[in-house]
């Protein structure tokens, strides 16, 4: 899960990790109130999206730039309310862009220096690393490919944390000095307690600068958290902005699907993450493209299969389908049943192909037989998948 760089700010605040003042609004007015309320005339305007590259973004009507300096409250209600409503396309948005509903109005501070900073969990260790950069302020992945000696890392012990010596390590290679170096300690200690307490799996703050009068200030933060963990952390679960997802992953995660929206067109429903993985290749290489990435689980109820076929087929895009059941834990009979209750239930109306496999496959397929659905069995995997794909090459 995701949140807003407002809502970041909140959580900066409530640990103690040195942020810039401000706050967030809907509409212009609100965005005039909240700058007079900054008491300054250096104000930054900031499009709140899930995605990062506001800065050099565009908008789709042609207006540059998700982050704008103005001098006047005035000037922000302006700014406002030429980003309020319309959609920000940045290199991490994709081409069609996010709809920018919220605009966060911040004092803006004068920059010495730009760094980068973030706490993530390295799946090398299993554990919390730190990964830091003297290069802020600009992509961390271009920095990686063309400086990877201006980026380092420090590990951070399970069960210590961050200790005393390790920030300091930091500090001294970010180029602080003087009492910077106590500040970037507290800094960094503060916002890994947050990354403990909150149950993060990143947090990134690209720019953390230095301000000419010697404050050091996270400027910008990115959040993830462990889904896994959302239980835990209901002040996090009300801070979801569903707006912000793909509706189709929204409702799959209503029903506790696994499922991961793609762009092409050949929807597939899968028991098990490496099976899915598995059909999603080979339907490209039989020449096809998944529409999605989609395992049901090993206990997956009928309603949740139905559920799945649902948001299978209201995308729009999804010209057929492929369902591949190796049924282990898995009764092949559930999913033919889900299968034919949501078929039945939307009406179904392109190729769908099915290769069902293991416990109860012969109830299965009887199910499907009878059910009277124009479906198409598959053989094996690699069949049902050079059936799928010839079947909507057909209809195209
Ligand atoms: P991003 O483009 O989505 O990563 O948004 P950022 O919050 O990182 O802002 C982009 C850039 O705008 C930063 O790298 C800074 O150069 C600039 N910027 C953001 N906030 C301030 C500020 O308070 N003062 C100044 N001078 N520049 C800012
Ligand atoms: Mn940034």
């Amino acid at each position: 899960m995701n949140i807003h760089e407002y809502q970041a700010r909140e959580l900066f605040e409530k640990f103690g990790v040195a942020t810039s003042k401000g706050s967030v609004a809907s509409t212009p007015d609100e965005a005039y109130a909240a700058a007079k309320a900054l008491g300054t005339d250096k104000i930054v305007v900031k499009a709140q999206i899930h995605a990062g590259g506001r800065g050099k973004g565009t908008f789709t009507n042609g207006f540059q730039g998700g982050v704008k300096l103005v001098t006047s409250a005035q000037d922000a209600r302006d700014i406002a309310a030429k980003m309020l409503g319309q959609t920000l396309v940045t290199h991490q948005t994709g081409p069609e862009g996010k709809l920018v509903s919220k605009v966060l109005i911040a004092e803006a501070l004068d920059i010495s220096r730009e760094l980068y900073f973030a706490i993530l969990l390295d799946r090398a260790t299993s554990a919390p690393i730190v990964v830091a950069s003297t290069e802020g302020g600009m992509d961390i992945e271009r920095v990686a490919e063309h400086t990877p000696e201006k980026i380092f890392s420090e590990k951070i012990h399970p069960t210590l944390g961050l200790q005393g010596f390790q920030t300091r390590k930091l500090a001294k290679k970010l180029g602080l000095t003087g009492p910077l170096i106590g500040q970037a300690g507290k800094l960094f200690t503060a916002m890994f307690k947050l990354f403990m307490a909150r149950d993060c799996s990143q947090i990134e703050v690209n720019p953390l600068v230095v301000t000419p009068d010697g404050r050091l200030v996270a400027l910008d933060a990115k959040f993830n958290f462990d889904d896994n963990a959302l239980y835990r952390q209901p002040d996090i679960v009300a801070m979801r902005d569903k707006s912000e997802e793909d509706p189709r992953e929204v409702a799959a995660s209503a029903f506790n699907l696994n499922y991961i929206g793609l762009d092409g067109n050949i929807a597939c429903l899968v028991n098990g993450a490496g099976l899915a993985m598995a059909t999603m290749d080979i339907i490209q290489y039989a020449g096809g493209k998944p529409a999605n990435f989609l395992d049901v689980g090993g206990g997956a109820s009928k309603d949740q299969v139905t559920a799945a076929f649902k948001i299978i087929l209201g995308d729009p895009n999804v010209k057929g389908i492929l369902v591949n059941i190796f049924g282990g834990i898995m009764d092949c009979n559930v999913i033919a049943d889900g299968i034919v209750a949501a078929a039945r239930e939307v009406g179904l109306s392109i190729p769908l192909v099915v290769r069902l496999e293991g416990n109860n496959v012969e109830a299965g397929k009887q199910t499907l037989a009878q059910s009277g659905l124009a479906l198409i069995t598959g053989n094996d995997i690699a069949d049902a998948a050079q059936k799928i794909v010839a079947e909507v090459k057909k209809a195209a």
